[in-house]
């Protein structure tokens, strides 16, 4: 077994905590989905009556999916990364077709693509956890009116006006997420393609709706991350924390 197995959590090697804050740069769409397992992609900021009131949030499972498809794309498009560095399972399959078809299922299961062996499956635990994302401070729900545009002739339909609840540019959100038994080592395939993940984070990642208008432009602010390192060597827990430039560096970017 490699030290790049999945089939490590009888064990406890490694795990970092990263928190910080994140921007969104241009206005989030709410939508009206609910929690999906494997996070909803297209309707990934919701609302929730939090002390009384309705508070935007981004619920854990959206960050996954969002951070899943992210890590897909860029894996389909380099596959001269796995065939340089010799990593033979460096593809990412289609979950939806892992959940729907039994035979790639029990492939997927049986050798995980690099995808997977970060997010899971149906039969590989996930080695990141996601928290949900709340605003920091006040954050109150604008309405904008916006004009209907037909799909098919991608012209305004007079007179079809509807209504869309955003949260407005410049609000800042609370990230937490928890990686487990992943070195983030560029040598370790889930640790060199989680710090791709990260650097996208700090360029600016699209969520929800609208994201051909340019809205939903999230962007981690590096001077607020955090990072938690607990590790086990010669049978004893040590603890590591940075911050700042060094938190980045402890993620492999910057
Ligand atoms: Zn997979």
């Amino acid at each position: 077994m490699s030290d790049y197995s999945f089939e490590d959590f009888d064990k406890f090697k490694v795990r970092y905590g990263v928190e910080g804050e994140i921007v969104n740069e241009t206005p989030i769409r709410i939508g009206s989905g609910g929690r999906q397992e494997f996070g909803s992609v297209d309707n990934p900021v919701i609302t929730l009556p939090i002390g009384g009131r309705e508070r935007p949030v981004i619920p854990g499972s959206s960050w996954k999916g969002v951070m899943r498809s992210e890590a897909e794309r860029f894996v389909n498009s380099s596959p001269e990364i796995g065939k340089e560095r010799g990593w033979e399972f460096w593809r990412a399959c289609d979950i939806f077709e892992v959940t729907s078809n039994p035979d790639i299922r029990r492939e997927e299961e049986k050798n995980p693509c690099i995808v997977c062996r970060i997010f899971g499956n149906t039969g590989v635990a996930s080695h990141v956890h996601f928290f949900d994302s709340l605003p920091k401070g006040d954050a109150p729900l604008q309405v904008i009116r916006r004009v209907a545009i037909d799909r098919i002739t991608a012209g305004q339909s007079p007179g079809r006006l509807f209504d869309v609840q955003i949260v407005p540019p410049k609000t800042r959100w609370d990230f937490r997420m928890r990686i487990i038994n992943i070195e983030m080592k560029p040598e370790d395939p889930r640790g060199f393609l989680l710090s791709y993940l990260f650097k996208q984070l700090l360029d600016g990642i699209q969520i929800g709706g609208g994201k051909s208008i340019g809205y939903g432009l999230m962007v981690l602010i590096p001077d607020t991350v955090k990072v938690k390192k607990m590790k086990i060597e010669g049978g004893k827990l040590r603890t590591e924390e940075y911050t700042g430039p060094e938190a980045l560096k402890a993620l492999g970017v910057g």
